[in-house]
């Protein structure tokens, strides 16, 4: 048995959607296969708005009318496609999803706010209809659909909205041998059951995490992946166009990833697969015949010694430090044991050697109930002044390096924190996993994208780019971009780039995060609308989190020289 899963994005309209359930279909004949589905894009955050803002008793037509809308689109366009397509059936399953969640929607009004059973019970239908769905797309195609019900066969412990499943129960409850060989398989992504049956949430993003259950419960083959890229990259690949697709990695770095940030799995899938050596393949559902990334327990860490770099973002830092703390048996455990109690999670931990301070990271919607269990906790110690009042330091963000290669390797911290330093990024604690496999430090989360970027940049290419912003293009201004494009090759030989992002005269500008083509920029410049201004341009270099900029006056201008301070 294979199980595929398949995102948001790989659902979002009727091509996708179309897409998605004829590679469980081509999937299904050569081997059976399990399909897990998450709602359509959107969907999800369309249902959290709405019981969050009924309970404000703010409007909601908006998001329920877009919702439902995304889902008439989905089965309008699959009937088109094959009109055996049961679209009345459909329509009528929507429609009746959607009335019961209106009718709930008035009972949180009139209450003023939602409880989180009742709030796992509306952001769970997404799922819920996706599965309808593609169980008609099958039976439209003359298949028979065995549907895995999470919330019976599924047993999860936890609270309503991030549960974690209990695999050798719900092994038994799925029962893989009762399921007829030529059946296709369905379940819906992003739930289970609690003991008393209740439906529970498993967290965002939690359908990959659904599909290993499943794959562990069915003893799968495979764990596949569908997602919206080729497969997991050395960072975001949105965030850094020159990111690169990472074929293989071990179960402990795919983990080591998602946990401190990359959204591409989410942390807990790799868990359940892992006790059967189950692999993982991340897959692109736009571009299947692209290999994507195989995650298992035979991966030798080959070459690379760091495998991807990431960014958690909102995060708050407690730093519980003074005098009394020196020798003092038992701190860290009541800390700790304060967090857990509150049912808070510690993303990081530091020490200093001195045992004068323990500082650790939370997610900053925490802060608040973690400092009022801290100072409950230590009322004594801060009253006797053996502790400093508890510091919070609020908007920070995780950078970390992971790889399983990095052990053997040398060098690799002082390369991450001289590239933070080199793009001016304060460093607010450091921690590195004691298993060597990753490196984190903590940053400003006004400066994530920028700190990733840079550490790409040092980790991963060896070439040292320059990012031009050229204001004056007289006499000397335009023969240094004339220089700038005979020297290319040969600088380029020397691992140097320098990318011209911006050139204005008194009049216009020309602006380009990636670098301008200066083939013509005479004619470009003549031709542009933007007009000249500084603080636009500097609001770009934010923008964009250009991380070496250079700002370059070849004017003779007053007026310039004075902004030079601001830049
Ligand atoms: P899905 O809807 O399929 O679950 P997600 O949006 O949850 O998709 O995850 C895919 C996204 O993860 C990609 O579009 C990409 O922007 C992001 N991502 C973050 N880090 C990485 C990484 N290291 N490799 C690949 N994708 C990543
Ligand atoms: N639909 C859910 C979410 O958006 C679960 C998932 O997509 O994995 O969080
Ligand atoms: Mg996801």
């Amino acid at each position: 048995m294979r199980v595929l899963k398949f995102g948001g994005t790989s659902l979002a309209n009727p091509e996708r959607f179309s897409q998605a359930a004829k590679l469980i279909e081509q999937a299904h004949l050569e081997e059976q296969a399990a399909g897990v589905l998450s709602a359509p894009a959107k969907i999800t955050n369309h249902l959290v708005a709405l019981s969050e803002k009924a309970a404000l008793n703010q409007p909601t037509d908006t998001h329920f009318n877009e919702a439902i809308e995304i889902f008439y689109n989905i089965i309008n366009g699959l009937h088109a496609e094959n009109n055996q397509f049961d679209l009345n059936g459909t329509k009528a399953l929507i429609d009746a999803e959607f009335a019961q969640i209106k009718g709930l929607l008035e009972e949180i009004r009139q209450a003023g706010k939602v409880e989180d059973a009742v709030k796992a019970t509306i952001d769970c239908r997404g799922e819920k209809l996706s599965i309808a769905m593609m169980k008609a797309w099958f039976e439209a195609r003359g298949y028979s659909v065995h549907i895995v019900d999470p919330v019976k066969q599924l047993l999860a412990k936890g609270g309503y909205l991030e549960s974690s499943v209990e695999i050798e129960e719900s092994t038994k409850r799925v029962d893989a041998a009762s399921i007829a060989k030529d059946k296709v398989v369905l379940m819906a992504g992003f739930t289970a059951g609690n003991e008393k049956g209740e439906l529970v949430l498993l967290g965002r993003n939690g359908s990959d995490y659904s599909a290993a259950c499943l794959a562990a419960c069915l003893g799968a083959s495979v764990c596949e992946i569908w997602t919206d890229v080729d497969g997991v990259y050395t960072c975001d690949p949105r965030l850094v166009p020159d990111a690169r697709l990472l074929p293989t990695l071990s179960y402990r770095e795919a983990m080591e990833l998602s946990y401190f940030g990359a959204k591409v799995i989410h942390p807990r899938t790799i868990g359940p697969l892992l006790p059967q050596n189950i692999p993982c393949v991340i897959k692109n559902t736009g571009n299947p015949s692209a290999p994507g990334s195989i995650i298992d327990g035979n991966v030798k860490s080959e070459g690379l010694q760091v495998k991807g770099i990431t960014n958690l973002d909102n995060l708050a830092m407690f730093n519980v430090s003074g005098p009394g703390m020196q020798g003092m048996v038992g701190m860290a455990s009541r800390v700790f044991s304060a967090m857990s109690g509150a049912g808070i999670s510690v993303i990081l931990i530091t020490q200093s050697s001195s045992e004068y301070s323990i500082s650790f990271c939370v997610p900053v919607k925490s802060a608040e109930v973690a400092k009022t269990v801290l100072e409950a906790e230590f009322a004594n110690e801060l009253n006797e002044h053996q502790l400093e009042p508890i510091e919070v330091i609020k908007d920070l963000s995780i950078i970390s390096v992971v790889g399983d290669g990095m052990k053997q390797a040398k060098g690799i911290a002082a390369r991450f924190f001289s590239a933070l330093a080199q793009a001016n990024i304060s460093i607010v604690a450091i921690a590195q996993g004691s298993s060597e496999r990753s490196i984190s430090a903590v940053v400003p989360q006004n400066k994530a994208i920028e700190a990733v970027k840079a550490t790409h940049q040092a980790l991963f290419n060896n070439k040292k780019i320059v990012d031009m912003f050229l204001v004056g293009v007289g006499g000397v201004g335009g023969e240094l971009i004339e220089q700038v494009k005979r020297q290319k090759e040969y600088l380029a030989k020397k691992n140097v780039e320098i990318r011209v992002c911006a050139i204005a005269n008194s009049n216009r500008m020309l602006l380009d995060e990636n670098g301008l083509c200066l083939d013509d920029w005479k004619t470009d410049l003549e031709n542009a609308t933007q007009p000249s201004d500084f603080d636009v341009l500097l609001s770009f270099i934010k923008l964009h989190h250009v991380v070496n900029p250079v700002f370059v006056d070849c004017t003779s201008a007053e007026s310039v020289a004075g902004l030079y301070a601001r830049a």
